[in-house]
């Protein structure tokens, strides 16, 4: 696929200083980004959120009209979906960095363009990626991220561990089915939760993460 992301990114000049520096340099160019034609669509360019010393990024594709009018990735109906999500895996919220792979709204939740993808992951994804230390797990949430990050379609990799080189380190991927999934189609509901058991046992087994992640035991599978 044409926007597969370690096909596209060099590896660039990182923004010197501490993390803290660093992402609030990057906060400042990205809401001001106009790069591509995604950007006349939304009220601004969403960026990321979360515990900047996580181990586990979780990106979805691009944020939807709500996300759009709070600046805040996964909120609304596919944000409750994501909490319950995490909820089965065992995860909480201050565990992860939460983004999206397309930082602007794109009307009618129309799915990105390949230019749009490629210019925004290029630009903001990568150089996300670069800024977080810790990360060794992505969560790749729905099929344009899965390409954009593994260069398959999800139904092709899901319920492996993918491993690639990614904002410059070696990253595992999941590819999971997006939390906005279900809202369209209760079809998705049964892989949407088996995502969410293959994550947990991935966490728990994975020889960089199984000391430093601590999931929740008190999980309510499928309820
Ligand atoms: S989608 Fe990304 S590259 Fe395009 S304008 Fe928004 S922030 Fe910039």
């Amino acid at each position: 696929m044409s926007y597969q992301l370690d096909r596209m990114v060099k590896v660039s000049e990182l923004v010197q200083g501490s993390v803290k520096e660093q992402m609030t340099q990057f906060y400042r160019e990205c809401v001001d980004c106009e790069k591509c034609t995604a950007r006349k669509e939304a009220k601004a360019p969403t960026v990321g959120i979360g515990n900047t010393d996580a181990e586990i990024l979780i990106v979805g594709r691009n944020p939807g009209k709500q996300e759009d009018s709070k600046g805040i990735p996964f909120v609304g109906p596919g944000g409750e979906l994501l909490t319950n999500w995490l909820g089965w895996v065992g995860l909480e919220f201050s565990q992860l960095y939460i983004t999206n792979m397309v930082k602007c709204y794109t009307t009618s939740d129309r799915p990105p363009t390949d230019p749009e993808i490629i210019t925004c992951a290029q630009t903001w994804l990568s150089r996300e990626m670069q800024i977080l230390p810790n990360v060794k797990l992505v969560l790749a949430m729905g099929d344009q991220v899965c390409v954009c990050l593994t260069g398959h379609k999800q139904a092709e990799v899901r319920s492996t561990v993918q491993r690639r080189y990614l904002g410059g380190k070696e990253l595992s991927i999941i590819a999971c089915i997006h939390p906005g999934a279900p809202l369209h189609s209760a079809k998705s509901m049964p892989n949407f939760k088996n995502d969410a058991y293959f994550t947990r046992s991935v966490i728990l087994n994975h020889p960089q993460l199984s000391k430093s992640i601590k999931l929740s035991s008190n999980v309510a599978f499928f309820t």
